[in-house]
Parts: C-alpha cells; sequence; structure tokens
C-alpha cells in the first residue's frame, strides 16, 4: 500500500531462507536481536580479511585505514540521531554498559545523599539496576512513575514525582515488555522545566523510528546495535559535549589519555575519554553499515510496515478466545506481549517453536512489569522490517494449536 516491497528486502537476510523443525523459519523475537543483512555480515568478513589493524595512533596503511573507518562510523552514527557534533557518539558496548556509564561517571560524582532519580514502572532492568548501584554509592533515592493498565505512562503522576530534588530522570523510549512508546518530547520538557537531565533508553525505539537527539533535547541517549540489524557487542551513548565533557572517565586505560606519568594522567578529549582500550572496531564499522542499510529503506517506511504488522496482528488477537494482550497503548511500535488463558507462555513458546515460529517467553527483563498486570510471564511476538503479514497467519495458526492441545488435555483432564 506504502510501496514497500517487503519481499526484496527480506531476501537480503540470508539467516530467514532457512527451516526449522521442518517449518519455515518465521523469526518473531526482533525485540531480543534482530537478523542482519548480506550487506553487515559482509562487512565484518572484510574488515577481517581486508582491513583488521587497531586504530589511532598508527604509522601504518593498514592502521590509518581502519581508523578512517572507524571515525567513519562515528560520522554515520551522529548523522543517524542527528547529533551536533562527533564528540557526541561514544562507542560502547551497548544500552546497558551505556546506562552504566552515565550511571558511574555522572552520577556517582554529581549524586548527593537524597537526590532523586526519577525511573517509570516499564524500564528493562538495565535501566533500573545500575540506578540501585548508583543509590547504594550515593544515598540518591529511586522514585518510580506509574503506568496504568493499557501500558502507559501516567504522565500526570510522572509530573507529580518530579521536583526540585530530581536530578535525573532515566526512561525508556519503547517499552520492550509492551511495546509502549513514550511521551518522550513532553517527558524530556517537564523534567528540564524542573532542572532534570534526562537520559533516554532508547534500545527498543532506533530500530523502528526516526530519532532526532537535537529535537528532543536529551542529555543522553543509549542503544544497542545488535537490534538494528547490526553486530553485537556494540552500542552507542548519545551525550551532549557539554555533559561529557564534565565527567570523569569511566575506565581507565589505552586510548583514553594524552599523557601518562605515574604522577598523573592527562585525559584525552571527547569521546576518546570515553573509549578506553581497543574498541570492538568491526563492530563500529559493522554497525556503520547497518544504518547505511536502515536508511536506504528509509525509518518511516520501515515504521508504517511494522505498524501494518502490529494492527493486523491486534485485530486477529482480538479473535482468539482467552488470548490477552498485555500492552494496549494508543501509541505502540512493533511488539505483541500476550497470554493465552491456562497456558504458560513457556509452552506456548515451545509449541510455538515446533511450527518453527521464534518467539520469546518470560519476564522480558522487566519483572515490574510482570508485577503490575499480576503475571510471571508473557510470550511476546517483535516485528521487524523483513516480517511479513503470512508470518503473522503462521504465528495465529500456531496459537490455535496450542489452544487446541491445551483444550484436548484440560477435557481430558476433567
Ligand atoms: N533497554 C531495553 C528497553 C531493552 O529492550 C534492552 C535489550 N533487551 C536493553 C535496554 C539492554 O540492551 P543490551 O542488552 O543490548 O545492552
Amino acid at each position: 500500500a506504502f510501496g514497500f516491497d517487503v519481499q526484496r528486502w527480506r531476501a537480503d537476510f540470508p539467516i530467514l531462507q532457512q527451516t526449522v523443525h521442518g517449518k519455515p523459519l518465521v523469526y518473531l523475537d526482533n525485540a531480543a536481536t534482530s537478523q542482519k543483512p548480506h550487506s553487515v555480515i559482509d562487512c565484518e568478513r572484510r574488515y577481517y580479511s581486508e582491513l583488521n589493524a587497531n586504530i589511532h595512533r598508527s604509522v601504518h596503511e593498514l592502521g590509518e585505514r581502519a581508523t578512517a573507518a572507524f571515525e567513519g562510523a562515528r560520522m554515520k552514527v551522529r548523522r543517524f540521531i542527528n547529533a551536533g557534533d562527533n564528540r557526541e557518539i561514544v562507542f560502547v558496548r551497548g544500552t546497558t554498559e551505556a546506562i552504566n556509564l552515565v550511571a558511574q561517571s555522572y552520577g556517582r560524582n554529581l549524586f548527593q545523599v537524597g537526590d532523586e532519580i526519577l525511573l517509570t514502572e516499564m524500564e528493562h532492568h538495565s535501566n533500573i539496576v545500575p540506578w540501585q548501584l548508583l543509590r547504594e554509592q550515593t544515598g540518591a533515592v529511586l522514585r518510580v512513575a506509574p503506568i496504568n493498565d493499557a501500558g502507559e505512562l501516567m504522565l500526570d503522576e510522572f509530573e507529580k514525582c518530579l521536583n526540585p530534588r530530581t536530578k535525573l530522570v532515566a526512561v525508556a523510549h519503547v517499552s520492550n515488555a509492551l511495546g509502549s512508546v513514550n511521551p518522550i518530547h513532553r517527558i524530556i520538557e517537564l523534567a528540564h522545566a524542573m532542572g532534570a537531565v534526562v537520559l533516554v533508553d532508547g534500545a527498543q525505539a532506533v530500530p523502528h523510528m526516526a530519532v532526532n537527539v537535537q529535537d528532543l533535547d536529551c542529555d543522553f541517549y543509549a542503544f544497542s546495535g545488535h537490534k538494528l540489524y547490526g553486530p553485537t557487542g556494540i552500542g552507542v551513548l548519545y551525550g551532549k559535549a557539554e555533559l561529557l565533557d564534565a565527567m570523569p572517565p569511566y575506565q581507565g586505560g589505552g586510548d583514553m589519555i594524552s599523557q601518562v606519568t605515574f604522577k598523573q594522567t592527562l585525559y584525552n578529549v571527547l569521546p576518546y575519554k570515553f573509549e578506553a582500550g581497543t574498541s570492538n572496531i568491526a563492530g563500529v564499522i559493522g554497525l556503520g553499515t547497518a544504518l547505511d542499510y536502515v536508511q536506504a529503506l528509509g525509518l518511516d517506511s520501515i515504521a508504517a510496515h511494522e505498524h501494518d504488522l502490529l494492527a493486523y496482528a491486534t485485530r486477529l488477537a482480538h479473535d482468539v478466545p482467552g488470548m490477552r494482550l498485555i500492552g494496549t497503548a494508543q501509541d505502540k511500535a512493533g511488539i505483541l506481549s500476550f497470554t493465552l488463558d491456562g497456558v504458560h507462555p513457556h509452552d506456548i513458546g515451545t509449541i510455538l517453536d515446533r511450527e518453527g515460529v521464534a518467539i520469546r517467553a518470560g519476564h522480558h527483563c522487566a519483572m515490574p512489569v510482570m508485577e503490575h498486570f499480576q503475571i510471571a510471564a508473557t510470550a511476546r511476538a517483535s516485528f521487524a522490517l523483513y516480517n511479513t503479514r503470512d508470518e503473522i497467519d503462521a504465528l495465529f495458526a500456531g496459537i490455535d494449536k496450542v489452544i487446541d492441545m491445551f483444550g484436548r488435555q484440560q477435557r481430558g483432564a476433567a
């Protein structure tokens, strides 16, 4: 309907052209990690077969080339999120490391007893635990803004949690357990009005929508490459230059210094101050290639396609007896979390796997969300640019099988 030829893009993903348990693979676990296009796989292979050398301060040709490719990827990331300056792009292992970096470098040095950190009830554990560690170190206080039964942040309650003691707000752009898209613009406005800085956990947002950090005016933005069709083990922390500049290093080692004596060490300039040791060079360059790929399709086209899949799946879900959607927010991105009456989500996942359908079952590293809905786990199907309506049909055919099997079991037991 919008000129998005999914079969054409799908052909770029070699892993999808296989069968599992004799059935075509239907990969619907994209929120955990997405598959990689040929271009990214080739880029990794080419890096190690043609380019591999350590970067920065190299006096030989390979080192120069590797450095150019590495710094070129930094530029691609800057453009991808529309940051104003390459110095604001710090390469880390992933979202988790980015958040820990901010907690330890920004928070640990600035926060005092009674200072408040405001989170939401829908955060991933990686946007909860680093702040709890910081609480133990500094005596800071954690506050949690609640969600409603649709899985939406209650903005009025969020606003009530803000006060002059709020030093930092750490919030997911998109919830990985519910799919809810947070009103991030408004959240940032409200937090800034109270003088708090804002860290956005963008792990589940960047694969599904165009992100513009200058337009958002967020202070920190974190994401992972592997959910964005890029390699594992590489991610990005964006931070405003003036904030990063004032922060002490997170780790010490090579590349993050400008001068070392046993008496005193001078730190390197941004962003190298935060990139101690040899980076995941292949990962960085591969991430750059993944961004090229996504931008060639266009995030708006991807978003439209995924919205169509989600709307289709949601319609089908309403006709399935005993199926309960967890997360029915107005604004959702690419995630269908659900339960089936009388069936444990792990059984749903196992039976679907026999049909070639890969989903995730569990608490999705968001146990407070499970607690809110008073469930232990959900089954979660999550969509990517290469998924099709036929695959949604396969998911629901599998769900019918699950219901059939458990219905029969219950009738047998009665
Ligand atoms: N935040 C959210 C919302 C996530 O979905 C994830 C990954 N499941 C993370 C943080 C952590 O990302 P990573 O494991 O790549 O560091």
